[in-house]
């Protein structure tokens, strides 16, 4: 039976006031996964509404810092226990490999969970250097409400890169799920109403980006935006959040550079430049999905990558076998053959994949996709397909490398693979975007900060970083003089 789904507005399941729903699709069959209320503008006020109050109330903000840390740990064991649920709700929300879903992403989303929840009493302020004559100290106090907008590649994870840090610090939030993966997050809110997390703390209203999207960005009631997705959408929260100047952090899009030298250890580069192409279907933002091979290797390296990539096995993304789900969705189909298409009339040469695969049902797959003779300047090269296609660029040395991989409007993230030690660290400074990976790539880790340079966005997610984007800093003067200074007093 098709399973139903309301918001959750202050710690209740709740109809839209509309009365409105809309479909969630299984990208694996095509077909209806959930029916999911869908949340309109109206919705979208009463749960910033809601989360206002929980954070004005204080239950949360002015909790013992260890007691919400306890709290945070106690949600985090019972995703552990419901791991496995989780990652099957998840592959059928968006079609990732339940491979990918089981053992990469849900293990990395509760790490993040239970790293912040042992920073909650480790939010320190400072006191500064003043005179005898007064005290000068910092508070780092949490922002208020959260707009937490996600996209539908790692709904769960990207949440909790959001959920994570924001309760630790204290804040309240709204989330806004991707229209085509909200099932997850609302099976993850369930977990934090059983664990006791007090009624409006989180609030889910999954809808549309311009409805219920705009509505939060745009809405008074909200102290910053968290926005993950396509850097047109960061462009446009962006205006549309300055109308009452909202803080933003934004992690958009890439076209990472994953650059492959003579010296590294070539099975290694082979094998992890597919993972860094091909992981999640290459709807990965930090994908590497330009690849970039010294002239002296380039033969024997096409010949490994190209096996490697026919090798994939796509299919059904509940099969534990499958190494390659589909696309999220119809539309994104249609994106990446419009790329393919527009590659093969730049002049750009198909080795491999570039159709649907058509043997594992009604779903959207894609083929791994390789593309040779790739230049810069095409537009495979510069825009994000966001599905698995690897554009193959040859380069001579160390400077060209460099030259070609910063050519880029995008900055969020970058391999490089060399045996030569100086060497990476001389690339890793040089290369423009906001994580370097030294002979491995797309490993995330909760301690390490993740973002953009350029137009893959600002503000960091993961690490303590991202405690200081969830918190502000406010000073307070004390005077210690016995009597204050009478400045008119002639
Ligand atoms: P895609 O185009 O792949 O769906 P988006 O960046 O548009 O990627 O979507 C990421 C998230 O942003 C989704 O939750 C989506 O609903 C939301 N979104 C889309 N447009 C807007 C908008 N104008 N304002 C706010 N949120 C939006």
């Amino acid at each position: 039976m098709t399973k139903v789904y309301q918001l959750f507005i202050n710690g209740k399941w709740v109809d839209a006031l509309s009365g409105k729903t809309f479909e969630s699709i299984n990208p694996g069959t095509g077909k209806v996964n959930a029916i999911v209320a869908e949340a309109g503008v109206e919705d979208v006020d009463l749960a910033v509404k809601t989360a206002r109050q929980a954070f004005e109330k204080g239950h949360w903000a002015e909790m013992d810092p260890s007691e919400r840390g306890r709290l945070l740990y106690k949600a985090a064991l019972k995703m552990r226990e419901k791991s496995d649920f989780l990652a099957e709700v998840e592959s059928l929300d968006n079609g990732l490999p339940i491979k990918e879903t089981k053992f990469i992403a849900m293990p990395a989303t509760i790490d993040v969970l239970e790293f912040y929840a042992g920073l909650t009493n480790k939010v320190h302020g400072e006191t500064l250097a003043s005179p005898g004559n007064r005290l000068n100290y910092t508070l780092r106090e949490p922002l208020g409400v959260i707009g937490a907008i996600v996209p539908w590649n790692f709904p769960l994870m990207l949440t909790m890169w959001k959920l994570a840090p924001a309760l630790a610090a204290g804040n309240t939030l709204v989330i806004k799920p991707a229209e085509q993966t909200p099932v997850s997050i609302l099976e993850l809110v369930k977990i934090f109403k059983e664990v006791g997390l007090p009624d409006g703390v989180i609030n889910v209203v999954p809808g549309f980006g311009h409805t219920a999207g705009d509505a939060l960005v745009s809405h008074p009631g909200i102290d910053k935006i968290a926005f993950t997705g396509s850097t047109r959408t960061g462009q446009l929260i962006m205006q549309s959040a300055s109308k009452n100047l909202k803080p933003v952090t934004l992690e958009l899009g890439g076209k990472s550079p994953n650059i492959i030298f003579d010296d590294a250890s070539l099975e290694d580069a082979v094998n992890m430049s597919a993972f860094g192409i091909y992981f999640a279907q290459g709807q990965v933002c930090a994908a590497g999905s330009r690849i970039f091979v010294q002239d002296s290797i380039y033969d024997q390296f096409m010949d490994l990558f190209v096996n490697k990539a026919q090798s994939i096995r796509v299919g059904n993304p509940l099969e534990t076998t499958t190494q390659m789900g589909p696309q999220v969705s119809d539309k994104q189909l249609q994106q990446i053959e419009k790329y393919v298409s527009i590659g093969l009339k730049e002049g750009a040469k198909l080795v491999t994949g570039g159709e649907r695969f058509t043997e594992a049902g009604d779903g959207y797959y894609f083929t791994p996709t390789v593309f040779e003779n790739v230049t810069n300047d095409m537009t495979i090269a510069r825009e994000e397909i966001f599905g698995p296609v690897a554009s193959i660029i040859r380069f001579k040395d160390e400077a060209d490398a460099l030259e070609k991989a910063n050519d880029t409007v995008y900055g969020l993230a970058s391999g490089v693979w060399t045996n030569d030690l100086k060497r990476a660290h001389r690339m890793a400074r040089g290369i423009k975007a906001g994580t370097v990976w030294v002979n491995s790539y797309s490993y995330l880790d909760s301690v390490a900060p993740f973002g953009g340079t350029k137009q893959s966005g600002f503000g960091r997610e993961l690490g303590t970083q991202a405690m200081d984007m969830y918190t502000q800093t406010k000073h307070v003067w004390v005077d210690l003089n016995e009597k204050a200074l009478n400045w008119y007093g002639g």
